[in-house]
């Protein structure tokens, strides 16, 4: 399909995505398939053409506050799950207070509120609410809430307090490859912690894992299964093995690339957010994130002492992950932050 279109062919294939075509599963398929540099070249180029139709050069900024790093599972690929043994840390509700004061003006569109599912905060939420809260009054800016899997009392006090964005991944729809992934946590749970999100006014952002044993039939399932949630922000990430886990020495084969993923989100979800992560490759590799059709920088770090999801950058000196590098190489590439105001439209708040 794409490999053989000419420049014209593709700006009217980026057309007809923009009038409401609806890529079938074969289409999928094919897309998924694309390999070589030239052909993926005209994806991300059909991608950035319906990107820039909806937003323009126009990005996002989202602040990554991770307040805390104990977790109760023990996902397989994850850093922080509770069977390794490392240095966590859990940011009191003065410190995160702190952290919002120095962020006043700082550019971000919107903060976010992420941790593990520390037991700390799962045995009181009303903790957590009090930390919505305490952000909401010191920046006022829209709340991503990013806690796991929290009971459906806890979504609508955070929800009261401010919270707009409820973030949580399903990392795959595949439901053999969840079991290896997610260890020992409900599939439907998951799935119905979103939906109630979304029932109650929350926007919503749903993500799956790439390069982790996943093949085109099983990102297949897990793209066809995000859409089934009518998201707000969709996401992909790239597996990056993680010292002291189950999968610290997996390797894929696959030919599953971010950025040919991140493409073809953004023709099957044509006006979503769609994340640009500085977690794996940081500035650099945002630039690529967006040239493939991103819209929204993602972990991008208040403090450099905090973590990411993913720490390229684990144990490095210089940590490039602060919002005036980030909007320096924007400008670089003619691209420039949105203003607040176009946020909140997307929004809806
Ligand atoms: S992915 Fe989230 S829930 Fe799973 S172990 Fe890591 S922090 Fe915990």
């Amino acid at each position: 399909m794409i490999q053989k279109m000419a420049t014209e062919e593709l700006d009217r294939f980026g057309e007809k995505i923009i009038e409401g075509f609806k890529l079938s599963d074969d289409d999928l398929r094919a897309l998924l398939s694309l390999e070589f540099e030239e052909e993926l070249e005209k994806l991300y180029y059909v991608a950035r053409k319906v990107r820039n139709y909806y937003f323009g050069n126009r990005v996002f900024l989202n602040c990554f506050i991770y307040f805390s790093t104990y977790c109760k599972n023990q996902c397989s690929f994850c850093y922080y799950n509770c069977k390794n043994e490392i240095n966590r840390y859990r940011l009191t509700g003065e410190e995160v207070k702190e952290m919002c004061k120095a962020l006043k003006g700082a550019g971000f569109h919107m903060i976010d509120l992420t941790m593990g599912e520390d037991p700390y905060y799962y045995d009181d939420p009303d903790r957590f609410v009090e930390l919505v809260r305490t952000v909401k009054e010191e920046l006022g800016l829209p709340i991503m809430i990013s806690p796991g899997v929290m009971d459906d009392s806890t979504l609508l006090k955070a929800r009261e307090e401010g919270a707009n964005f409820f973030a949580l991944y399903q990392e795959t729809y595949d439901r053999e490859l969840y079991g290896k992934l997610r260890v020992g946590q409900s599939f439907e749970g998951r799935f119905n912690a979103r939906r109630f999100a979304k029932e109650q006014g929350y926007c919503i952002e749903d993500g799956i894992l790439t390069g982790v044993g996943n093949d085109i039939e099983s990102t297949l399932i897990s793209l066809k299964g995000m859409k089934a949630n009518n998201p707000d922000m969709v996401r992909v990430m790239t597996f990056l093995p993680q010292e002291g886990t189950p999968l610290e020495g997996f390797s894929d084969s696959s030919k599953l690339s971010e950025l040919k993923i991140i493409a073809i989100l953004r023709l099957m979800f044509p006006e979503c957010l769609i994340p640009a992560s500085l977690d794996l490759e940081g500035i650099d590799g945002m630039v690529h994130r967006l040239n493939a059709g991103a819209n929204i920088v993602t972990s991008i770090l208040p403090d450099s002492r905090l973590e990411g999801v993913a720490n390229y950058d684990r144990g490095m000196e210089e940590r490039d992950r602060d919002v005036t590098s980030v909007v320096k190489r924007l400008k670089v590439m003619g691209m420039e932050p949105a203003p607040q105001a176009e946020f909140e439209r997307v929004l809806g708040c």
